[in-house]
Formats: structure tokens, C-alpha cells, sequence
């Protein structure tokens, strides 16, 4: 059974004294919920702070990307090991925004996702089609590409330590969520290609997140369909109410 896991991708937000104000607000409301994995992904420079924060809480802390290899020089990025030594749990990779603004390809995303495992980071794996992919009904081709080759020469093992985070990206930032239909319906051809691809213990023990404008008053349906297993959430995760109602929605 795959678990629950809402996370929140805070993106480009939140200065070290916004980040813990935020921060202090879920704690409090998250200790009261524990029915699901929480993690918090704030921008690079917060992550120290945040983690020294929710140290003792059981609020994990994530990273929003990440350089695939060890160090060297590379102006401007992160490594692995910078992200465990800030108390990194997961990190999130592929996102929609890396993929589109950042020219991020599969190819280099499967490298990122090698490299989170080989250091027992555990990968947020991002995929979704874009809304012209959708309008030309090649949505299962594309989410099966990327599945694929983000995934190339991944073990069963490893595997169960990468959540899958489906988010079309037209519902990206944009108000508009996929159906609980639309989404269910991704969600479980994914986790039959994850079937195809690993075996059945490993594509039922996968948790596969929906993000896309989530938000409370749609969490409970969405959440709600036997193949969405959490939630990656942007926008109302920058609030601690609404982000605890979301929680509060996975819990149920
Ligand atoms: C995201 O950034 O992963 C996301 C889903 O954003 P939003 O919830 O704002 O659509």
C-alpha cells in the first residue's frame, strides 16, 4: 500500500524570515495531524534555517532541484551532498518549470534522480504533458516517454525509494485542476506502466502524488481516488491554513 505524502514546493518564495514564519505555522497544526508524510521544499537558502526548524518534528524538509554530479565547477548549483548536510530528506526533480524554463530533458533528469539514490535522497519525480500535448491526445505517450527515461537503469529497489509526482502542466499555477477522472486516470496508467516496467508489489507500493492547482476545496475528491496517493502542491502550500487543510484532506 502506497503511503501518503503531501508536499509543498514553495519555488522562488519566502526569505529566511518568511520561510520560518511559515514553517512555524504548520508545525504547530502538523504535529496535530500526523496521518500523512508532510514535507516542506523552501528555496535553497532557507533550507538550513527550515531544517534546524523542524528538527524533532515529524515535518520532513526537501530541496527543489539539485546537480547530478559530486562537485566541481559548477557555477550556481547544488550538490547531493549539500542537500543531506542541510538535513534533506527528499528532493524534487523534473518539475515542470526545470523542464520548461530550464531546458531540463529526460535524459538529465534520470542522471538527477541516479544521483539522489546512490546518496538515499529520495527523489520527488515530476512528469505531466503540457495542454497542446493534451488537445492532441498524445498525453499516456508522453507520460510513458518520460517514465521511461527519467526511470532508465533504476532497480526495483531503488525504485520504491522515488515518489512519482503526476502534474499535468497545464493545471500548473493556473487555477485549473484536472478532474478526479482525469487525474485517476493518469495515475493508474502510470502505475501499470509501473507494473510493466518493475513488477506488481512495486507498482502498488509506489506513492503517486497529483499536483496542479491543489488546493483545500479540491483536495478531499482528488485525494479521494484510489490511485493518487498525495499531493505536490505549489500555490496553497505559502499558506499555513491552507496547506493544513490539504494535510487535513489526506489524513481523512
Ligand atoms: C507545483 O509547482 O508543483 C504546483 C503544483 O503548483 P500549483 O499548486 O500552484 O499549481
Amino acid at each position: 500500500m502506497a503511503k501518503m505524502i503531501i508536499a509543498g514546493n514553495w519555488k522562488m518564495f519566502n526569505n529566511i524570515q518568511a520561510s520560518i514564519e511559515l514553517v512555524s505555522g504548520l508545525k504547530r497544526l502538523v504535529t496535530a495531524n500526523p496521518g500523512c508524510e508532510v514535507v516542506v521544499c523552501p528555496p535553497f537558502t532557507s533550507l538550513e534555517a527550515v531544517g534546524n526548524y523542524l528538527k524533532d518534528s515529524p515535518i520532513k524538509l526537501g530541496a527543489q532541484n539539485m546537480h547530478f554530479e559530486e562537485n566541481g565547477a559548477f557555477t550556481g548549483e547544488i550538490s547531493a551532498e549539500m542537500l543531506l548536510s542541510v538535513g534533506c530528506v527528499y528532493v524534487i526533480l523534473g518539475h515542470s518549470e526545470r523542464r520548461a524554463i530550464f531546458g531540463e530533458s529526460d535524459e538529465l533528469i534520470n542522471k538527477k534522480i541516479k544521483k539522489a539514490l546512490s546518496k538515499n535522497l529520495l527523489p520527488i519525480f515530476c512528469i505531466g504533458e503540457t495542454l497542446q500535448e493534451r488537445e492532441s491526445n498524445i498525453t499516456f505517450d508522453v507520460i510513458k516517454k518520460q517514465v521511461t527515461e527519467g526511470l532508465a537503469g533504476i532497480s526495483a529497489d531503488d525504485m520504491l525509494k522515488v515518489v512519482v509526482a503526476y502534474e499535468p502542466v497545464w493545471a500548473i499555477g493556473t487555477g485549473k485542476t484536472a478532474s478526479p477522472a482525469q487525474a485517476q486516470e493518469v495515475h493508474a496508467f502510470i502505475r501499470n506502466l509501473l507494473g510493466q516496467l518493475y513488477n506488481s508489489t512495486v507498482a502498488a507500493a509506489i506513492t503517486i502524488q497529483y499536483g496542479g492547482s491543489v488546493k483545500p476545496e479540491n483536495a478531499v475528491e482528488l485525494l479521494g481516488q484510489p490511485d493518487i496517493n498525495g499531493a505536490l502542491v505549489g500555490g496553497a502550500c505559502l499558506k499555513a491554513d491552507s496547506f493544513n487543510s490539504i494535510i487535513e484532506a489526506a489524513s481523512k
